[in-house]
């Protein structure tokens, strides 16, 4: 033991490179161990570079197009200018091709396909413009009309009139239902449809939060919340579609109110709906008063200040106060999506008071 009694007496240090009288004869000695620098973490190799797609020529409306291999009809077709209608498909989002209103003619092919999901193929033969597509696109916009309250979905409209579609060739809309029996359908137990009405998804509109309600009466059953709060985006699961047929719906768990699901209140799903049946409240009641008005709404963008991150925001402002707030698609940080605090956490702007005089 040395003097001091607390360390162990050990040689002196000998000269960089010199063993210690101590260690074994050939060792290496501990003075290069310990004065070596520490082994940086070698970086992860670069990824190889994307190998270039393959270009794929096929036939657009008797129009000879290349474009790369892996696309989308729907991607050469707006390379094209074509303008093809699109309710379920969002850039990002996985295509589900469920609203069918993209659908165009390959020749060979016995159905109409979705252009949102269906790859080009060398050598396809494509219309995007036949009696059948219209007919088929006409009569998809027949159906959600007649039984969807579509007057906060402009595309929709748009796209009704594009296609002279008659919503009210059904007939007048059936009785709405009252509050939660849409909910309460049994998948698999089918009621027999009323023969003198369209068929209808009015019920009254879900108010159980402080931040978005929920009218099912403008649901078009796209699946973009769905997605937008699971796997593409919040990976919540909070909503998914349940029951079957005409009783399919958008539900939590057991049909809970939103404050007892697993709903964390980001709003993901309200910035994908492509109808309004997903709004925020402060919209809603602003409609409901009368005082909505988007032509006097001015946007700017702006950085959250909540945290690090630094999530690009949309504020959408009327009269001098933020009504909503949105986050943009092209944005490489938040590919449009946002926490509860960005989303919803702006009425602190409004609330700061008058200020020193
Ligand atoms: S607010 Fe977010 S967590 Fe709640 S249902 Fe919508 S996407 Fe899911
Ligand atoms: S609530 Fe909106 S986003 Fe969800 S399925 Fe219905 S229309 Fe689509």
């Amino acid at each position: 033991m040395s003097h001091d009694g607390l360390s162990m007496d050990r040689d002196p240090a000998p000269a960089p490179g010199v063993p210690r009288a101590s260690e074994p004869p050939g060792a290496q000695p501990l003075t290069d161990i310990l004065l070596r620098p520490p082994a940086r973490p070698s970086r992860p190799p670069a990824p190889p570079p994307e190998p270039e797609r393959a270009a794929v020529e096929l036939t657009i409306d008797g129009v000879t197009v290349t474009i790369p291999a892996g696309s989308t009809i729907l991607e050469a077709c707006r390379a094209q200018g074509i303008d093809t209608p699109t309710l379920c498909y969002l850039e990002n989002l996985t295509p589900v091709n469920v609203c069918r209103v993209c659908v165009v003619e390959v020749t060979g092919s016995r159905v109409l396909v979705p252009a949102c999901s269906r790859k080009v193929e060398a050598g396809m033969d494509v219309k995007t413009n036949s009696d059948r597509v219209r007919h088929s696109r006409k009569m998809v916009l027949e159906f959600l009309g007649s039984s969807v309250d579509l007057s906060t979905a402009p595309s929709a409209l748009g796209y009704i009139e594009r296609y002279g579609a008659d919503t009210a060739r059904y007939g007048p809309a059936d009785a709405p239902s009252p509050a939660g029996e849409r909910d309460r359908h049994e998948a698999g137990h089918h009621h027999a449809p009323p023969i003198d009405a369209a068929q209808t998804v009015e019920q009254p509109v879900k108010v159980d939060n402080d931040l978005y309600v929920r009218d099912y009466s403008k649901c078009i059953l796209c699946y973009k919340c769905v997605e937008a709060c699971g796997e593409d985006a919040q990976n919540t699961f909070a909503i998914a579609v349940a029951g079957r047929g005409f009783d399919a719906r958008i539900s939590t768990e057991s049909a809970v109110p939103l404050p007892d699901s697993a709903c964390v209140y980001c709003g993901n799903c309200i910035g994908v709906c492509p109808t309004g049946a997903l709004m925020f409240k402060s919209e809603h009641d602003m409609r409901a008063a009368g005082t909505w008005d988007e032509s006097a709404q001015t946007t700017t963008q702006t950085i959250c200040p909540y945290c690090g991150v630094g999530c690009a925001l949309d504020l959408h402002v009327q009269d001098n106060a933020i009504v909503t707030v949105t986050s943009p698609l092209d944005s490489s940080v938040t590919d449009g999506h946002l926490c509860i605090k960005g989303r919803f956490g702006f009425q602190f702007v409004q609330n700061r008071g008058p200020g020193p005089a």
